[in-house]
């Protein structure tokens, strides 16, 4: 361990904010480029040490505790004592690579996870060299200034040197569960962590307000680092798909085992064969019939959807969430930013005079201002410098405010919030600079935006008097304010007036935002009633922020796809109406907003749930409700969220998402999935996903049981009817290992079938094997069962009793012909019988191929030979091998063909001939 972890910290807590720079060598403006970089160098990066995983031997060990391995280790030993020291032998063999592949295939499957947990890494709002930059967490070093405001988890220890209204959530630390309330002010030397009042600690959360803190200790020398080490990443839950299988799989075996048992009993009592040869019979019956590759494949499934998810910006942390993805039946999502493209640009500013257009899109601060009269543009640009009231409305609309505007490599970018981004670029357009008006005009104590205020205050010194400013929704800044001030002074506030204006901004999808001021005489510190009462209004300004495209075309995709996109927001009614019928929603004529929906029962908000798909002025309690009363109807939801207070709803959802960009470290933590890109279209790219992996693991599941089912009867039948086994345990052994680590593979790469979202989510709670793919089992194990005895009794038959001959071409006949039906695999009830269904798969032909060399080495290699007992087979066998293959091919499409028929023109998916005419199509 580093030598330095066990200095003994100053105590920061006690000593004032200026000290506290000073000994970091730091100050506002907070370390340099250079200084950061050497600190680096010097104190390592600011991670916390992750949790060694189990070790790899753990890990191997873990392949021999399951019910196959026992048997095939008790078969071994028996086997010696029997005086078969080869067969002895070569199980053993086996037995050591079964467990090296589950070894290898589980290892990257949890590779595949791990590789996930890095792009979940935190990001930091740091100042440095006076500018305000967010950078990756684990770059911070001590003597860093870092802004953290409600939602963030803190990401170093931290000095306050400001702080607003900040209460953090110490659980993670010290246990308490009340938020604890946080100052600037120094305590004494000797008081406990939790009451250091001054001091924010990495990862805890903060619950409000905001603070810029300087940054004491970093990675293992914070306080969580010395105590504990945090986990971050995927969590590894078994899925309730694995453990189904794991129960029906356990089921089995005994079921098998007992069969075997019986069956060898059968030999030794009617057929009164030898009790060491029926042994051995029960324990192939066993081997060949327990489906023991079928949970690692499902596993190599769901992780391999975990990275295709992770490829489209969709990082999953919760394995389970995988499969429930595919059944989603309603994604509640937020609108800015996720729906939209969360670019904001000021388009009107509606004064007491009267509405202004301004030009310019994005944040180039480029644009000129001019009138609006009716509706129409006066093409002469506004003289600003005659225009006193528009420039002190920027100038309020730059104060209250905390975006930052920044040109990089040519191009122009907000930190901070971009609805507040857009009111700096609107007054750079004007010429008024935010970091000279800030610089002018102090602020001396804020009330931070929240989603439940509605509004953010700020109090400055304007000529010398204390004055408020106060920027938010405007309904509800409408009723803070009673004046309005206008050209000729202030003037009592028409609330009609001011509603039909907002109406007309709302109605073309503008979010808009009111400003308003007081002056207050002596006042030193905000509290919520000075920002509430008594304000003079402004004026509006209405904001663009247009529905991203891809948001447009995903919500086409949900609704052939049977899923409803709901939309919840924090804007007006009419703005959110305005935005989903440009987005195509189904059902915009009514939106429900927060007020409405607390009216209600639980109850009357299930029966209105329905018919409404927009939620506005919406809160974190609203979206809780609404999620619980879409699950009362059975719906399995989707919600989005990114504030601190989101936690419950992403709690509830089936899967919660959060946003990357604009989530915080609160709701990542509470939600089962993190868009990297804060993308609508994303999720139901994810959904797709989570079809297709469902859809692929359904396939395997269908694919490999009937190979097991065939080789366990064929032994089966053998035994009762007293005559030769047409395949040894090794050999059954041999089938079920290249089977399942080839051939099941290959299907769950299988890409998603083209009409996976014109079918309706799937029903949650139907089984895995439904009558149908159970049928389709029983069936394929028929026709292989039927295959394997044909070649068997053929070649006895035709060779004179050469047994080893006729279960070569018995175990041949069986992988080829399940090789064959991996292509009818591919597509449950859809068609092979094309050139995409046969051709259209890799590793479906690599697998094929990879198998087939084994078989023929299998078959003539003389040292596999002797371990397994094959015999070298000549052309006429391959050829009926060939044409038994085909022959099952075939079959099975018929099959397909028939069931097609048999429902009517609608295929086991529901789907019409439209839909299945696409389908070939596309293929
Ligand atoms: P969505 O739920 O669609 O993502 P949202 O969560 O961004 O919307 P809020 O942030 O709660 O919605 O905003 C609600 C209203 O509050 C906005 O319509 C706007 O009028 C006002 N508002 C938004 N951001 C700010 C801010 N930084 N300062 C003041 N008022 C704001």
């Amino acid at each position: 361990m580093d030598e330095r972890q066990h200095d003994t910290p100053p105590p920061w807590h006690a000593m004032g904010p200026d000290e506290a720079l000073q000994r970091l060598d730091s100050g506002p403006d907070g370390v340099s480029h250079e200084q950061a970089l050497q600190r680096l160098a010097a104190h390592g990066p600011n991670l916390l040490l992750q949790a060694e995983g189990r070790p790899w031997w753990k890990r191997l060990l873990e392949q021999f505790n399951n019910i196959l391995m026992v048997i095939l280790l008790v078969a071994s030993v028996a086997s010696l004592g029997l005086g078969h020291a080869l067969d002895a032998a070569a199980i053993l063999g086996v037995v050591l690579i079964i467990a090296l592949i589950g070894f290898v295939q589980e290892g990257k499957a949890e590779h595949a996870l791990d590789s996930i947990s890095d792009m979940l890494s935190p990001k930091a709002n740091v100042v440095r060299d006076g500018k305000r930059r967010l950078i990756d967490a684990e770059t911070l070093v001590p003597g860093d200034i870092v802004l953290v405001e409600s939602g963030d988890r803190v990401p170093a220890d931290l000095r306050l040197i400001e702080a607003h209204r900040l209460r953090t959530d110490e659980a993670a630390l010290t246990g308490e569960s009340e938020p604890v309330e946080k100052s600037t002010a120094p305590v004494d030397v000797g008081v406990e962590l939790g009451d250091r009042h001054c001091m924010a600690y990495a990862g805890t959360i903060v619950v409000h307000g905001m603070a810029h803190g300087l940054v004491v200790a970093t990675g293992a020398r914070t306080e969580i680092g010395r105590i504990s080490e945090l986990l971050r990443g995927v969590e590894k839950l078994k899925t309730p798909l694995l453990r189904q299988i794991d129960r029906a799989g356990r089921v089995l075996a005994l079921c098998i085992l007992a069969a075997a048992a019986l069956t060898a009993a059968f030999g030794v009592i009617v057929h009164d064969q030898p009790l060491g040869e029926m042994f051995m019979a029960a324990v192939g019956l066993a081997v060949a019939a327990i489906p023991e590759g079928l949970p690692a494949i499902v596993t190599i499934g769901l992780a391999m959807g975990v990275q295709a998810m992770a490829r489209r910006n969709a990082i999953i942390r919760r394995l389970p969430a995988v499969e429930t993805l595919g059944a989603i039946s309603t994604i509640f999502s937020d609108k800015t930013g996720t729906l939209t493209r969360n670019e904001m640009t000021a388009q009107v500013i509606w004064l007491p005079e009267g509405p202004i257009a301004i030009d310019g899109v994005g944040y180039e601060p480029q644009g000129d201002f001019h009138a609006l009269r009716e509706g129409q543009r006066n093409p002469t640009p506004l003289d600003l410098d005659a225009h006193h009231a528009l420039r002190h409305f920027l100038k309020v609309g730059v104060l209250c405010n905390d975006a930052e505007l920044a040109e990089e490599h040519g191009r122009y970018r907000i930190h901070g919030d971009p609805t507040e981004g857009a009111l700096v670029v609107a007054a750079a357009k004007a010429g008024l600079s935010a970091p000279a008006l800030r610089g002018d005009h102090n602020r001396q104590d804020a009330i931070p935006f929240e989603s439940e205020r509605q509004y953010m205050a700020t109090l400055h010194d304007v000529d010398g008097i204390p004055c408020l400013l106060v920027k938010g929704a405007p309904d509800r800044l409408l009723t803070m304010c009673h004046r309005v001030r206008g050209d000729q002074g202030d003037m009592p506030l028409e609330h009609d007036e001011w509603q039909s204006h907002l109406h007309e901004l709302s109605s073309q999808g503008l979010r808009v935002l009111a400003l308003a001021e007081r002056a207050l005489p002596g006042l030193a510190t905000l509290e919520d009633e000075h920002a509430e009462q008594e304000l003079v209004l402004l004026g509006l300004v209405g904001l663009l922020d247009p529905p991203r495209e891809e948001a447009i075309a995903a919500v086409k995709q949900c609704q052939s796809a049977g899923i409803r996109p709901v939309m919840i927001t924090g804007d007006h009614a009419v703005t959110a109406r305005a935005i989903a019928t440009q987005l195509g929603f189904a059902q915009t004529e009514r939106a429900l907003s927060g007020h409405e929906i607390e009216a209600l029962s639980n109850d009357d908000l299930k029966s209105v749930i329905l018919d409404v798909d927009v939620y506005a002025r919406a809160s974190p309690e609203h979206k809780l409700r609404l999620v619980m009363a879409m699950q009362a109807h059975g719906g399995i939801c989707a919600m989005t969220g990114d504030g601190v207070n989101d936690g419950p709803a992403l709690k509830r959802a089936d899967v919660g998402v959060a946003m990357g960009i604009q989530g915080t470290e609160a709701a990542k933590q509470a939600a089962e999935m993190v868009l990297a890109d804060d993308n609508f279209a994303t999720i139901v790219g994810a959904i797709r996903e989570g079809r297709t992996v469902y859809d692929n693991i359904r396939k395997t599941i269908t694919f490999l049981l009937p190979t097991n089912g065939a080789q366990g009867l064929a032994i089966m039948i053998a035994v009762l009817a007293g005559g030769l086994l047409p395949l040894t345990p090794l050999q059954a052994l041999w089938v079920n290992m290249v089977v399942a680590v080839t051939l099941g593979l290959a299907l769950a790469f299988e890409s998603a079938e083209p009409d996976i979202m014109q079918r309706k989510p799937r029903d949650p709670d139907a089984a895995l094997l439904d009558l149908f793919l159970l049928w389709r089992v029983v069936f394929v194990s028929l026709l292989l069962l039927a295959g394997v005895f044909s070649m068997f009794t053929w070649v006895l038959d035709t060779s004179a009793g050469e047994i080893e001959l006729a279960r070569s071409a018995a175990v041949n006949m069986l992988i080829t012909g399940s090789a064959a039906y991996l292509i009818n695999s591919r597509f449950l009830t859809a068609s092979s019988f094309s050139l995409g269904g046969l051709f259209g798969s890799r590793p479906v032909w690599i697998a094929i191929g990879a198998v087939m060399a084994l078989q023929l080495a299998w078959t003539y290699l003389p040292f596999m030979q002797v371990i397994f007992g094959s015999a070298a087979l000549g052309p006429a066998h391959w050829l009926a091998i060939a044409m038994g293959s085909v022959a099952i091919f075939v079959v099975v499409e018929l099959e397909k063909w028939a069931l097609r028929r048999l429902h009517g023109g609608r295929d086991a998916h529901g789907r019409g001939s439209k839909a299945r005419r696409d389908h070939a199509e596309a293929r």
